[in-house]
């Protein structure tokens, strides 16, 4: 009997310390994974906080990026746009230069200007220097409707009938007025009668602008006359020269403007047609008809 209760303790005992070992293994691997899981989480977390740190370092970036941008940019937007680049001309529809010379005019000119912001169009004024006296705001309400300004000399004389000095002051005085209203160097030339020779073109350092439809409005004085001219001539390209210091070609001018536009065509200045006609205009051709290519 004593050997079997001995066996039977040895047995208890020996099953006690299984499963303390086993206990024992459940507990430390349950602490290891525990442990394990821990770490991980910590990791995890520490992760996340990486995440976290590089994602405020990068907003910080990306805010210096973005307010880099603009001055990366500045320059671009900054840099004066191709002479007579206009994104609201449209280079595959139909257009024509109005042109006004020897002006302004403080009685006829501001009636033009009016009819052209009504129906957002634009010319070119070939300004005679000594009318810009005393008109400056007219100029300058011009300028600022997107209309052009141009040299047509300071006392409208036949350049190829005047000595060299007198040449030049001609040609810089009118520039130097208009420069001064505009802040802009003048970009073209319309020389009075369309007169110029080889020596009056080493003179001028701007694009020469003659025309394609003379409406002799000067010479009829009559609007409907000036009408006609129009309407019976006018074709993609033309330049169109008229006069604002007379009542007859505004009055005629105010009609055509809308006429014109009914017709498709898109009055532009002077340095918008050569640009889209002919990828700008430069010095020494003296430009007449630009139609499409
Ligand atoms: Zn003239």
């Amino acid at each position: 009997m004593k050997k079997r209760l001995v066996i039977l303790l040895i047995a208890i005992l020996v099953a006690l310390s299984v499963e303390g070992v086993v206990l024992y293994r459940i507990y430390h691997v349950n602490e290891k994974e525990q442990k394990k899981t821990s770490t991980e989480i910590k990791n995890n977390e520490e992760t996340t906080e990486q995440i976290l740190e590089e994602t405020t370092e990068e907003e910080p970036t990306t805010e210096e990026e973005t307010t880099a941008e603009p001055e990366t940019q500045a320059p671009e937007t900054q840099a004066p746009a191709q002479q007579g680049e206009n994104p609201n001309i449209d280079p595959t529809k139909p257009m024509i230069a109005l042109t006004f010379d020897d002006g302004p005019s403080a009685k006829t000119t501001p009636i033009l200007l009016d009819a052209l912001e009504q129906y957002d169009a634009h010319a070119t004024f070939f300004c005679v220097g000594q009318n810009i006296d005393g008109n400056e705001d007219i100029v300058r309400r011009a300028y600022q409707g997107g209309n052009e300004i141009a040299n047509h000399t300071m006392t409208h004389v036949q350049l190829t009938k005047v000595d060299p000095a007198t040449l030049e002051n001609e040609i810089i005085g009118t520039e130097n007025k208009i420069k001064a209203i505009t802040n802009q160097q003048v970009v073209t030339i319309r020389p009075p009668y369309g007169s110029v020779n080889d020596e009056v073109m080493q003179y001028i350092h701007t694009p020469v602008i003659l025309w394609s439809l003379d409406t002799l409005d000067w010479k009829t004085r009559n609007v409907q006359s000036n009408i006609e001219s129009v309407q019976q001539n006018v074709s993609d390209g033309d330049i169109i020269l008229m006069h604002d210091i007379h009542p007859e070609s505004v009055e005629a001018a105010v009609q055509l403007i809308p006429w014109l536009q009914q017709q498709g065509y898109q009055l532009v200045t002077i340095s918008e047609l050569g640009y889209y006609r002919r990828g700008g205009l430069t010095e020494g051709p003296r430009y007449g008809y630009l139609p499409p290519n």
